[in-house]
Parts: C-alpha cells; sequence; structure tokens
C-alpha cells in the first residue's frame, strides 16, 4: 500500500523529505557509523543536532535573545501543570480564557496551585467562538490561552491585551503555522506531534524573568530553570524525536520560512471553507473570522450520514477524517505538513460525495 492522506489531529503526518532524510540517516549518521538514536546526547555530533535545531527554531520564529528555547519530556499536558507550578507563584492567581477542551484540562491543573479565574469563556455557546475585549485582573500572575483550538476548530487571530501581565499561549497544534510576534507572550508551549515531529517532546519559550519563580520545594525535573540552565540537558532528552524536529524545520526553511507555509495554509483552509460555505449539505459552526486554520471541522446533514463520509473518504485514500468525540462531525487537520493537493483531493471528494449522496 503506498502512502495516505492522513488527516489526524496528533500524532499526524510528516513531510515525506523527512521520513526520507531519516531513513537516509537511520544506520549511519553523518559517518559516526550509528544511529542518531544510539548516540549519546553528550556526544559532539548530538550537541551540534540539538543547537543546529534551536538556531533553526529561534531563526524561523525571530525569538529574540531574552528567550530561553526549551527541549521538555511530558507533552503539553505537562505543561498544564509547569505552568502555574512555576508562574502561579507572586499572587497565586492567575487568568484562563477558556475556549475548549484544552483550556479546560488547563485549568484543571492550575486549579490546584492557586486561584484561578476564568476571565472569559466561549462555553456558553459551544466553543464557536474566541471572546474578545476581555478584563483581565490586573494583579494575576499571568493569563493562559489556547492559540488554536484543537478540537473545537477555532483560533485567536488577534491575542489579548494583557499589558504588564505575562500572557502565556498553548500553541501545540498551530505553532509555526503563521507568523506570530514572540515578544507579546511571556511563555509559548506546543507538544511535538502536530506542526514540529512526532510526539515526545514540548518545545518551552519563555523570556528569561520568568524563570526561577518556583517555590523551593518544586522538583528540579519540574523547574524551568533547571532546564534553562543545563540546555535541555538536565537529563536525558528525547534525543530522536528532537532530531526529527530538527529536519521538520530545515523542510520548513526550504519552503521559505512561516511566512510561506502560512499563505499555503491560508490557502488550504480556505479551500475547505469556501466549499462548506457554498454547499447546502456541508456545515460548519464556528464564528466566521475565528475559524482554525490547522482543524477544519464540518457536518453532513446527519451522523449517518458523516459516518458514510468518512468510510467513503477512506477508500479513496482520505485517512482520520473522524471529528472528536465530544463534537462529532468530521474534523481535517491540515497541518504544515499536509500538502495543498491533498485538500484539492478532499475537496473533490466532498463535492462527489454531496452529489452522489
Ligand atoms: C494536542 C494538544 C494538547 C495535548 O498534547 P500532549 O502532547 O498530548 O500532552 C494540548 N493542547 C493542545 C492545544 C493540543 O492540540
Amino acid at each position: 500500500m503506498g502512502r495516505v492522506y492522513n488527516f489526524s489531529a496528533g500524532p499526524s503526518m510528516l513531510p515525506e523529505q523527512v521520513l526520507k532524510e531519516a531513513s537516509g540517516e537511520m544506520l549511519d549518521y553523518k559517518g559516526t557509523g550509528m544511529s542518531v538514536m544510539e548516540m549519546s546526547h553528550r556526544s559532539k555530533a548530538y550537541i551540534s543536532i540539538i543547537e543546529s535545531v534551536e538556531a533553526r527554531l529561534r531563526k524561523l520564529m525571530s525569538i529574540p535573545h531574552n528567550y530561553k528555547v526549551l527541549f521538555l519530556q511530558g507533552g503539553a499536558y505537562m505543561q498544564f501543570g509547569m505552568v502555574p507550578m512555576n508562574l502561579m507563584t507572586t499572587n497565586k492567581k492567575a487568568d484562563y480564557v477558556n475556549t475548549g477542551g484544552f483550556s479546560k484540562k488547563a485549568i484543571t491543573e492550575a486549579k490546584l496551585f492557586g486561584t484561578v479565574n476564568v476571565a472569559a469563556s466561549s462555553e456558553d455557546d459551544k466553543f464557536t467562538y474566541i471572546p474578545k475585549d476581555i478584563a483581565f485582573s490586573p494583579d494575576a500572575d499571568y493569563v493562559h490561552i489556547t492559540s488554536n483550538n484543537t478540537i473545537e476548530g477555532t483560533r485567536y487571530v488577534e491575542f489579548p491585551k494583557t499589558g504588564s501581565v505575562p500572557l502565556v499561549a498553548d500553541m501545540s497544534s498551530n505553532i509555526l503555522s503563521e507568523e506570530i510576534d514572540v515578544t507579546k507572550f511571556g511563555l509559548i508551549y506546543a507538544g511535538s506531534q502536530k506542526n514540529l515531529g512526532p510526539a515526545g517532546v514540548a518545545i518551552v519559550i519563555v523570556r528569561d524573568n520568568l524563570l526561577g519563580k518556583h517555590p523551593e520545594n518544586t522538583p528540579s525535573m519540574l523547574r524551568y530553570s533547571t532546564h534553562a540552565e543545563k540546555g535541555s540537558m538536565f537529563n536525558t532528552p528525547p534525543t530522536y524525536t528532537i532530531y526529527l524536529v530538527g529536519l521538520v524545520l530545515k523542510w520548513l526553511e526550504g519552503l521559505g520560512g512561516v511566512k510561506a507555509i502560512e499563505a499555503v495554509n491560508r490557502k488550504k483552509a480556505q479551500l475547505l471553507y469556501d466549499l462548506i460555505d457554498r454547499s447546502d449539505f456541508y456545515t460548519n459552526h464556528v464564528n466566521k473570522e475565528d475559524r482554525s486554520l490547522m482543524n477544519v471541522i464540518f457536518f453532513t446533514p446527519s451522523e449517518e450520514m458523516d459516518k458514510k463520509f468518512i468510510s467513503e473518504a477512506q477508500k479513496c485514500d482520505l485517512y482520520t477524517l473522524k471529528g472528536y468525540r465530544t463534537v462529532g462531525g468530521i474534523r481535517a487537520s491540515i497541518y504544515n505538513a499536509m500538502p495543498v493537493e491533498a485538500i484539492e483531493k478532499l475537496v473533490e471528494f466532498m463535492s462527489r460525495f454531496e452529489r452522489n449522496k
């Protein structure tokens, strides 16, 4: 069987070029006589890999010098706990914006460490929009948002202004998909398995003045400052995943960087939303201006028809289109690695399915 177009929300498709490059280097990485998997994380070869991954990310996202880049384990979920553990420490209060399932998980964890004020929520309308003009607490230790809501299909087009209160964002499902200004954030985190590579590492970008605010009894592994001081080498980092993230970043550079992929991502999302908006058969409930570029959610007129759509699509090599269990319907996750041709094929399939229903 050949490769399929995999619309999974994560882990998700990787660029073919990355898989080929990794397989070419599988047995012998650049004359070292071993795979990157087998290498000491303290070896010269590996140090040069992790340094180049960080350098590439800094360049692609224009990360200023006063921000640290950390490679951590435990995924975005670990960050749901690490953020409050390290930052909810001055007034022991933080503002959270509740825009869906992942925001809720972040809120649940933060409540273990202090007072969570849900400054705004779109739960009243099934998370189909992003709240705007929010009044934040001036004495919050930080404000937390989920920049792209993977399950609900919404995203922030403009980030809230929080004044001197640091803005923290879970960017797991849209990091590197469009240009952002890192300086607007105190901390950004993202699990790797959507836009960065395979599962196994979380990237944290943190302004250096937010380091060292943890309480004394915080375990070393759970302090940002530990990893910042040790260049993410306090213990063994997920070496092979980091290497693959590096290959993905190199691929992205080759395409022209974030600005170039943003144009492609807009085009891809537009193709789908245009068809949905033109059709009386497909619907999308998300507020138009808040629509995600990464996770496009739609429904046919019935649950039964959704099921039929998903199984027929699979016969055309269009895989993993089932919506999240709490939302239902159909979800096409179209991260950076999903080529335009795949969207064209999906759009064609959707039109045909509607005609032959
Ligand atoms: C996928 C996802 C997560 C969960 O990430 P893990 O790596 O599984 O911990 C959290 N937040 C968002 C926005 C996601 O898309």
